[in-house]
């Protein structure tokens, strides 16, 4: 499936829904576009279907099944839900096929850390875990969880996603922690979101990266700069782990 996520070839969602409830959602408005079409190539009861158009959880087995394309070697897993919300033998199932298909990676991303709490220990090598964070207060308290779990994995395990960003994230605090991540991504709001802005966040946008990218180099982390802020007017600077 192509998939507008630049850090990614394509995505994977063998889940659809999440309960955040956050109030500009892209997934949940992309469900109720699509849930009846998902449904149908899903085999889904008519119980399922109709969790699936509120966005509350629902295993999709024609989407777990799906074949991976030559070229679809990073593969961000829930584009369309949280690992909070599955339950513990959809996980299982999608590890299943993760150890088997070990010439791609996998990344899960989530605003709930102690969801990877339900995760395989060991991680399979193949495995990337982020954490979503906007500002410095849930940037701590989310890696603080992360890290919580995962003090004795490699770097290049873990990731933090930085959009949209609404402050400058690199501080005395936050330091600590982002020096633990093997790779940073950062965007800005989109979308309808955009238009609504102050002045003042497209002034300081970019000076909220810039002070990411000096910490990044500094740091010797790769930084991924989504291409949306390319029109608050910053440059582009897309650098993969690694594995790319
Ligand atoms: S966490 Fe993501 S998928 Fe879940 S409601 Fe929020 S924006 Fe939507």
């Amino acid at each position: 499936m192509p998939t507008k996520i630049d850090w990614c070839d394509t995505v994977w969602n063998p889940v659809w829904g999440c309960l955040h409830n956050c109030p500009f959602c892209y997934a949940r408005r992309f469900a109720g576009r699509f849930y009846r079409t998902v449904a149908r190539k899903n085999n889904l009861s008519l119980e399922e279907t109709e969790k699936l158009r509120l966005f509350q959880p629902v295993f999709l087995p024609a989407n777990y099944s799906r074949k991976f394309g030559k070229r679809e070697k990073i593969i961000f897993v829930n584009s369309m839900s949280d690992p909070t919300f599955w339950k513990q033998e959809w996980i299982e199932k999608v590890f299943e096929r993760i150890v088997r298909e070990k010439d791609r990676f996998f990344l899960f991303l989530t605003k709930s850390p102690s969801a990877y709490r339900k995760f395989p220990a060991p991680l399979p090598s193949n495995v990337w875990l982020g954490v979503s964070a906007t500002d410095t207060v849930s940037l701590i308290e989310r890696a603080k969880e992360l890290f919580g779990r995962y003090d004795t994995l490699p770097t290049w395990n873990l990731f933090v996603s930085l959009e949209p960003i609404h402050e400058d994230i690199v501080t005395p605090e936050t330091v600590p922690f982002l020096e633990k991540f093997g790779w940073v991504i950062v965007g800005p709001e989109t979308g309808s979101l955009r238009k609504k802005l102050r002045e003042s966040y497209l002034q300081n946008l970019k000076k909220w990266v810039s002070s990411l990218k000096d910490f990044c180099s500094r740091s010797g982390i790769p930084l991924f700069t989504k291409e949306a802020c390319v029109s608050y007017g910053v440059k582009l600077h897309q650098e993969f782990p690694l594995w790319r």
